[in-house]
């Protein structure tokens, strides 16, 4: 399986890191090793010292795709829960400076953990319309809605897969909103999906 995650899917996000909106999403990946089992915690790694949550929803690819028209990607995912994008800010930061891509800053082991998956038709709503936070130590550090996506989930799935065929179980990472900062050793992240925990993690 892998994981695709799209970068700068929200205006206020884009802006916080001084990036411009793209005319098509941006796109990254990371590797099978960043997912964290189940009830594990993250271990922040020895070459960051400014690790970033970034929260995300991520939707479950159900049906194998490829060159998927907008119009049709909808049968193409059945599942959303809500991951951290987690990311080495100073790695990446030195990387963007130079040019250079940002696996290393993105991809690293544990950097990609999941929540618990909610079937999309449980949830009562269309993926466009789904609100989610995030706490550290109980006090809300992140809270968006989906329909400030700015590009859709429809329209990512059918971009994404005209360059990666979607397989059963890929996961895609879809943008985190404003209001991203750093983890340290002790916290507990707890994330949201319509109101229902879907994901706590412990940082060591
Ligand atoms: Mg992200």
């Amino acid at each position: 399986m892998k994981i695709i995650c799209v970068g700068r899917n929200y205006a206020a996000h884009a802006r916080e890191l001084n990036n411009a909106v793209e005319e098509n999403p941006v796109i990254f990946l990371k590797p099978e090793t960043a997912l964290i089992p189940a009830r594990q915690p993250f271990f922040i790694p020895s070459f960051s010292s400014d690790v970033h949550y970034e929260t995300e929803l991520v939707v479950r690819i159900s049906k194998v795709g490829k060159n998927i028209n907008e119009k049709f990607a909808h049968r193409y995912y059945d599942a959303v829960s809500l991951g951290i994008d987690f990311t080495a800010r100073d790695l990446q930061s030195a990387l963007k400076a130079k040019g250079l891509p940002w696996e290393l800053a993105k991809g690293f082991d544990g950097s990609a953990p999941v929540g618990r998956f909610i079937p999309l038709d449980e949830t009562g709503k269309t993926v466009q319309d789904l609100r989610f936070r995030m706490e550290i130590n109980g006090e809300l550090k992140q809270e968006g809605h989906t329909a400030d996506m700015v590009f859709p989930v429809d329209r990512i799935v059918s971009f994404v897969s005209s360059f990666f065929t979607l397989k059963i179980g890929d996961l895609i990472f879809t943008g985190t909103p404003a209001g991203v900062g750093p983890v340290k050793a002790g916290d507990q992240l707890m994330a949201f999906l319509e109101g229902e925990k879907v994901l706590s993690l412990k940082i060591k």
